[in-house]
């Protein structure tokens, strides 16, 4: 049995290779909650569905975001009416964010939300939302302040100076540290270390059950930039280093082994200094290949 922790973008391409070579009742992945919100009376747990329809293979795997081949029939004709939302949302991922607005306002908790929808999806794997209660991330601005995640994304398309990111002190969900308790090894996948991976490892427990188990995780960066996205912005803010050193940093206390790219071999012996091990390998997943591969180095297969 495997644990895996995700955000929305690195760790699922790299779930895509895994569950190509390991059985997927054996998977469990622990996911990010700080960034979900409300909006338009739909409950948006973007990571966990993004997890959720990756395993049920009908992500939207050119955006990361949503279900492919999903329409906007419900979006266009709200903007015809005049009301305009921040995120872009199909009909049929509405429909699960609906779903889910429905069921905690009847009592339901996030966590049997989604076991309810990954096993009508037809998911075998687990997925647990890092907390059931309400987490939070705040992005410290220079130029605007304090922001919420999805403003720092969208509104400001990332051109803004983070001096800070803040997150709420939530509990952990009911299965998380059992998950990791249980699991023969911990992945953490190259997703972004600051909003997706530390909110889940600042969890109280977390941290400490990590340090008993073997620990793999995979770099998200090549040299001193991110595969995509706004990791580095956030990496500067911790006055850490832009690069896969830096992501061994953040995870020193626990991890065991960190794969980077064949880019950055020269900083395999610097790495060394930080974290036990270091594995060099091809870690651009463009290809199911790429990410089949890179799942075999990760799983030792
Ligand atoms: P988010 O929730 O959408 O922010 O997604 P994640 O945190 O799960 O993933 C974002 C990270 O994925 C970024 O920091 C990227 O550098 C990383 N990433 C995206 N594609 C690749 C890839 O092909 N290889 C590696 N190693 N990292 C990638």
């Amino acid at each position: 049995m495997i644990t895996i922790l995700s955000g929305g973008t690195g760790t699922p391409k790299l779930i895509q290779g895994i569950k190509e070579i390991y059985p997927e009742e054996e998977i469990t992945v622990i996911v990010n909650t700080v960034e979900n919100l409300y909006m338009s009376r739909g409950y948006i747990a973007a990571d966990i569905d993004t997890v959720m329809y990756t395993f049920a293979d009908i992500i939207d795997d050119e955006f990361w975001y949503g279900i492919k081949g999903d329409t906007f029939l419900v979006r266009e004709y709200l903007m015809d009416l005049g009301t305009e939302e921040l995120l872009k949302l199909g009909d049929r991922d509405r429909a699960t964010k609906l779903q889910k607005a429905i069921l905690l306002e009847e009592g339901w908790t996030l966590s049997d939300i989604v076991e309810l929808q990954k096993s009508k999806l037809g998911v075998k794997a687990t997925i647990i939302p890092m907390s059931d209660e309400e987490s939070e991330i705040t992005i410290v601005t220079k130029e605007y302040g304090e922001i919420e995640f999805h403003e720092f994304l969208i509104k400001y398309q990332c051109n803004c100076d983070v001096l800070e990111v803040k997150y709420g002190d939530v509990s952990p969900s009911p299965k998380l540290i059992e998950a990791i308790e249980k699991a023969d090894k911990i992945i953490m996948g190259p997703s972004n270390p600051i909003t997706s991976i530390r909110p889940i490892i600042s969890i109280k427990g977390v941290e400490e059950a990590l340090k008993e188990k073997d620990v793999i995780a995979v770099s998200p960066f090549v040299g001193t930039s991110a595969f995509s996205g706004p990791a580095g912005q956030f990496m500067n803010a911790f006055g850490l280093e832009t690069s896969s050193k830096g992501v061994a940093e953040v995870y020193r206390p626990f991890l065991k082994t960190l794969v980077i790219d064949n880019q950055d071999e020269d900083l395999k012996e610097e790495v060394e200094k930080i974290i036990p091990n270091v594995i060099v390998t091809n870690t651009f997943m463009k290809t199911i290949e790429d990410k089949v591969n890179l799942a075999k180095v990760v799983l030792d297969k």
